[in-house]
């Protein structure tokens, strides 16, 4: 089923993502990740084949990760083996777009070729990343517009959290038949998969 959380606000961003995954690891998981940025500057993405401990080993002490907008995941393969390269959250080839996904993209072969053939590179075999890169070939810097063309050409069901590196302090998110619930407390914004994600934060969210 994997996780989802995402965070904006005042805090820093790591330990909040790390802390709500941990609340999710009940619907299992074959490894994590997390991407956080600090203001304007590129999203840093940490991932980890395995347990939420190995993501922190890999991090370390906490402030190797500043920032206070993110999202995270812990991926239940379905698309490619179980590996760190697989692991979310997964880059348009520009780094643009960072998204994190569950669910299954269905039609993500036609979609992958299509980006293939405009000049797009692939690392990972996951539909996820298919997901990110057409994301980022419909942004022209409307993120709703580039969400709502993207979600016309995809097939399945599926929640996605999505950073535009160019909007910074913003988290988007979209669902079709998968859970994924906002929150919202003072100054700060959350997404995430489940409830206990985020009720240490707020008792406010949306289902
Ligand atoms: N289909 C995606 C993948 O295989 C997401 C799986 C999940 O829900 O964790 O990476």
């Amino acid at each position: 089923m994997c996780g989802i959380v995402g965070f904006t606000g005042k805090q820093n961003a790591a330990p909040v993502l790390l802390e709500g995954l941990k609340k999710l690891e009940y619907r299992g998981y074959d490894s994590a990740g997390i991407a956080v940025r600090d203001g304007d500057s590129a999203p840093v993405t940490v991932k980890e084949k395995g347990r939420i401990a190995d993501l922190k080993d890999k991090i370390g002490p906490v402030e190797n990760i500043v920032g206070t907008c993110g999202i995270g995941h812990t991926r239940w393969a379905t698309h490619g083996a179980p590996s760190e390269t697989n692991a979310h959250p997964h880059h348009s080839d520009d780094d643009a777009v960072i998204g994190v996904h569950n669910g299954i993209i269905e039609n993500y072969k036609e979609l992958k070729e299509m980006l293939i053939e405009s000049g797009r590179e692939f690392v990972s075999e996951t539909d996820t990343e298919v997901a990110a890169q057409l994301l980022d070939s419909n942004y022209d810097g409307d993120p709703i517009k580039a969400i709502s063309k993207t979600l016309s050409q995809v097939e399945g069901s599926f929640a996605l959290g999505i950073l535009f590196s160019d909007r910074e302090g913003e988290i988007y998110a979209v669902r079709r038949e998968s859970p994924l619930i906002v929150g919202v407390a003072e100054g700060e914004s959350f997404i995430a998969s489940d409830v206990p994600a985020i009720i240490k934060y707020t008792k406010n969210y949306y289902l």
